[in-house]
């Protein structure tokens, strides 16, 4: 893989539910990496934006439970950052955390499978789309990478566990 820039969807890629029938955690304490996140991760050499060598990163995130009124934007935020540490070890930096407040078929103009947060994260990193790898676990993220320009592939491909799981 020679990716400049790979960028991950949260929910149901980096990390699931811990609450039985709730798609995404309201709350701290309603989330658990997947198995596997952790040492697949630290492989890489990760690069913070301007960086010079390594693997630029991301999250791309639909957290339509903002707009719902289910949760704030800054829960969401601060959910994610705290996933994201624990998945990769440290903060991530300022704009890599990429996320969609609103409503399911508002028409905002983010909400994955529009690219906007794709290209967002790309141009944060100065990055074309043919050196841009996507994670995600549904079709929504497919379709966003495709209209981003870069490659995709599923959550349970790249960190290698069962699909059901
Ligand atoms: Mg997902
Ligand atoms: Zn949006």
């Amino acid at each position: 893989m020679d990716y400049r820039l790979i960028i991950f969807d949260a929910d149901g890629t980096l990390r699931y539910c811990t609450v039985e029938g709730q798609p995404c955690p309201n709350r701290a304490g309603e989330w658990k990496l997947y198995p596997g996140v952790i040492e697949t991760l630290e492989r890489f050499n990760w690069a913070h934006p301007g960086e010079e060598t390594g693997v630029g990163y991301g999250i791309a995130s639909n957290q339509g439970g903002v707009g719902v009124g289910y949760f704030a934007e800054s829960t969401a935020i601060a959910l994610l950052e705290d996933t994201f540490i624990e998945a990769f070890g440290f903060s991530p930096a300022e704009e890599t955390i990429e996320i969609c407040p609103h409503v399911p078929h508002s028409g905002c103009g983010c909400r994955k499978p529009e690219p906007t947060m794709l290209n967002r994260l790309m141009k944060l990193y100065g990055t074309s789309p043919d050196h841009v790898l996507f994670v995600g676990d549904r079709d929504a993220d497919r379709k966003a990478a495709f209209n981003a320009g870069c490659d995709f592939q599923w959550a349970s491909e790249f960190f290698d566990r069962d699909p059901e799981s």
